[in-house]
């Protein structure tokens, strides 16, 4: 049995980082950046007005209310070159150039209309107000997102300002999805008393996408080595990635290992002191990666998250490949496994002190996939502890 960090390690250093291809800007929500993205211009790209009103020179309004001559109009997509002269003034709107010679723009409440050239300043403007200078967010050349990094829904205005239509990503890792057991039907399907539905499919499918992979469900296999060592080929031949759920155990029906020792599958790791999820298995055919996860949902659930997502995400060059850790405060008595570390579904929650706690999912055992639905983190449990109420957890967020 290894540690989970053990496991962790072996898996990032069988990791091989997939090619790149260049996409469609619009099409790269959720991919990992294979390239920096860098400020092609400043921005803003010239001293820019925060305020419809006038540009001045701010010396010219210390005795203010003062009359000062409109000599122009400064507008956004053309601005007023200037230089305005003392005594003089331009009229600005929002977003607009600030011309040359003016150093404040104020702002058309604190003004009175004359007439059409003649514009009354009421109260002094200071150097610099209502100015955003050039360059002041972003200067050309520097660094806004860094390769390796996750395109998010909030990036993606950042990166369109800089003129990528395109940007150059990993590749999606081609990612196999098969369940295994002769009790297992399709979710279509009434179980009869002794089958049950292929939930795992679906959760790993969903799980898999949203590390970045492309996901090929597979038809669901029974427990008859033969049969399940034609399977895993096929999949390996097109596929970067197998998932393999149930059957990894030791029981007379769990074929799993059996068939990929017998295909020459390369076993790196079978057994991780780890609850939920002691049975999974890690494997290589050539650089195909293999996880033979065990079949309880809550299990493939965490396995998936600890293991499998690190490899998905290390393949696409992410910089994090881990689940975000933090620290809450128990609210109640949580106990680990005896002999294992557990990493046991947990609700991590702000109480009404502000205080972030963590409570346990009156988790049944590795097959409470009810109760694991509402869950948001993973709560460590050294082996043979228990956390009491008031103990600082560390906890590892689900993506
Ligand atoms: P196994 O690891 O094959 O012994 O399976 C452990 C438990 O998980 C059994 O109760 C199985 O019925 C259940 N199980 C296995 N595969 C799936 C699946 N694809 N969907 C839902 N439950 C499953
Ligand atoms: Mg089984």
């Amino acid at each position: 049995m290894i540690p989970v960090r053990k496991a962790i390690k072996i898996i990032k250093s069988e990791t091989r980082v997939l090619s790149t291809e260049t996409i469609d800007l619009r099409d790269s929500i959720g991919r990992i950046l294979a390239e920096d993205i860098i400020a092609d211009m400043d921005l803003p790209p010239f001293d820019r007005s925060q305020m419809d009103g006038f540009a001045v020179q701010s010396k010219d309004t210390e005795r203010a209310p003062v009359n000062l001559k409109i000599t122009g109009e400064s507008i956004a997509g053309k601005g007023f070159d200037g230089p305005i002269k003392s005594g003089e003034t331009v009229r600005i709107m929002t977003g607009a150039r600030v011309p040359g010679g003016a150093d404040a723009v104020q702002q058309v409440e604190s003004t009175r209309a004359l007439n059409e050239n003649q514009i009354e300043i009421l109260k002094a403007a200071k150097p610099n107000q209502n100015i955003v200078r050039r360059a002041a967010e972003i200067g050309r050349g520097e660094l806004i997102f860094a390769t390796g990094e996750p395109v998010t829904e909030n990036m993606i205005a950042s990166i369109a300002s800089f003129g990528y239509a395109k940007v150059k990503v990993a590749h999606q890792p081609k990612t196999a999805i098969l369940a295994t057991g002769s009790e297992i039907v399709d979710v279509s399907e009434k179980p009869a008393p002794d089958q049950i539905r292929n939930s795992n499919s679906i959760m790993l499918e969903a799980l898999a996408k949203r590390s970045g992979a492309e996901t090929f469900v597979l038809p669901i296999a029974r427990d008859e080595i033969s049969n399940l060592k034609l399977q895993i080929l096929e999949a390996l031949e097109t596929n970067d990635v197998l998932l393999v759920t149930g059957g990894v155990s030791v029981g007379d029906y769990d074929f799993t290992k059996p068939a990929l020792r017998q295909i020459g599958a390369e076993i790196l790791f079978e057994k991780v002191s780890l609850k939920p999820g002691k049975p999974a298995v890690f494997a290589k055919f050539g650089d195909k990666l293999i996880f033979g996860l065990p079949g309880n949902p809550v299990s493939v659930a965490v396995t998936f998250c600890l293991f499998v997502r690190t490899a998905l995400l290390a393949m696409q060059g992410a910089r994090e490949c881990e689940l975000k850790k933090g620290f809450a405060v128990a609210s109640e008595k949580i106990k680990g496994a005896k002999e294992r570390d557990s990493y046991l579904p947990v609700l991590v929650e702000t109480n009404d002190r502000g205080i972030l706690t963590v409570a346990s999912m009156r988790f049944g055992g590795s097959s409470n996939f009810i109760a694991f639905a509402r869950a948001n983190a993973l709560v460590f449990v050294p082996q043979n502890t228990a956390l009491q109420a008031g103990d600082i957890a560390q906890i590892l967020y689900l993506p």
